[in-house]
């Protein structure tokens, strides 16, 4: 019986974990719950999988949700909630589903405990990617990527040596503005943005699949996981979104990992690892689709990719100030108050303010902070209207 904490529980990999546990209810003992504000969504939960513990970041919410808890199940509030929750339960394995940076803090107290960190908050290696992979390399802890690229990744590296790799190629299905002319693409509304073709996935993350930005986070994320350097990292467009990612190893030989587009799929690949263990999910059928195509990144159209080669080759804060200056750039496209084609700019601008190393946590997250002031006051410069 595996003792499992959900970071995260009440947003899209929060949910499709508990599809995954549901599956095979006998396996997995959900043991902690945290979420932001969704009290409903956790209240279901709770009565379903009666974990010992819950944590609740925002207090308002936590006050809803503390009359209906049932007798003896411990509730943390705040916004160190989850990093309580990660401190106080038992557990083997940490599926993380936070979205943001938000996300850093819980990793560290995960790997810090030396656990299984089964991670989709990207963000937690592209803020702190050096300092956290030191840490999991000191206390044991693993890191099992739930990213779909990254699993695939891992699953191609399986019994392989890294200095064998040639290279790793990341696939990336485009986005919705993918066959889109550049000024057309600069002018996206938010709905078009949103309009992502093959995932469901939270707001976030699907606005940096418009932009190309989600797919820099990755070329970032994957740089840590896997001690790669940017020369042997590459982006290919793969718009059907079946082959999840590839490595090409020093003999030429290609290794890829295929399946539809369900993150069920990699969520269940690493609650199992090592193991490869049963599961109701479909595989990828050759005969459904007669044509897988692949084209290369437009880097005038979406500028923003090119923007995560640039960070792994800066390093120290680079991804941190990248990252915050996204998430506030995307934050004032969804309130309406800047361009969709703003948003990258914003970060690149951001990026050349940056001033500084970091190598610890602690400095990341104030790197963090400064850019993500930056950001928001180079949103206001061009906002219409002042919030
Ligand atoms: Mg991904």
């Amino acid at each position: 019986m595996q003792r499992l904490l959900l970071l995260g529980s009440t947003g899209s990999i929060g949910r499709q974990t508990l599809d995954v546990v549901r599956a095979n209810p006998a396996r997995h003992r959900v043991v902690g719950l945290g979420a932001r504000q969704d009290v409903a969504g956790l209240l279901d939960q709770v009565r379903e999988f009666a974990p010992e513990r819950v944590a609740v970041c925002e207090p308002e919410a936590a006050e809803r949700l503390r009359g209906h808890l049932p007798p003896g199940v411990a509730l943390h509030v705040g916004p160190s909630a989850l990093v309580e929750l990660a401190e106080a339960c038992e557990y083997d394995l940490a599926v993380h589903g936070v979205v943001g940076a938000a996300g850093v803090l819980p990793s560290e107290v995960v790997l810090a405990k030396g656990r299984v960190l089964a991670l989709a908050n990207k963000e937690s290696l592209v803020v702190a990617g050096g300092p956290l992979c030191a840490l999991a390399r000191r206390t044991g802890a693993s890191i099992v990527p739930v990213d779909s690229e990254h699993s695939a990744v891992f699953q191609c590296l399986r019994g392989e040596d890294l200095r064998r790799v040639r290279k790793v190629i990341l696939t990336a299905s485009g986005g919705p503005l993918r066959a889109w002319p550049l000024e057309r693409i600069r002018a996206a509304s938010i709905d078009e943005a949103l309009a992502h073709p093959n995932w469901k996935m939270g707001p976030r993350i699907t606005i940096g699949s418009a932009t190309l930005m989600n797919k820099a986070l990755e070329i970032i994320e994957l740089h840590h996981l896997f001690d790669l350097e940017p020369e042997r990292i590459e982006v290919v467009v793969h718009p059907q979104s079946i082959v999840h990612s590839m490595v090409e190893f020093v003999d030429g030989s290609v290794v890829a990992q295929l399946g539809p587009p369900d993150m069920r799929v990699p969520i269940h690949y690493a609650l199992h690892h090592p193991d490869r263990a049963a599961g109701p999910w479909r595989g990828f059928d050759v005969r459904s689709m007669a044509h897988l195509t692949f084209e290369e990144p437009d880097l005038e159209r979406f500028p923003a990719l090119a923007l995560g080669w640039r960070v792994v080759r800066e390093g120290g804060s680079a991804g941190a100030v990248l990252n915050a200056a996204d998430e506030a750039a995307v934050e004032a496209f969804l309130a309406g108050r800047i361009a969709f084609g703003d948003i990258s700019d914003i970060v690149a601008r951001t990026l050349d303010a940056r001033r500084g190393p970091g190598d610890a946590v602690g400095e990341l997250l104030e790197a963090d902070q400064q850019a993500r002031a930056h950001a928001r006051q180079l949103a206001d410069a061009l906002a219409p209207e002042k919030a």
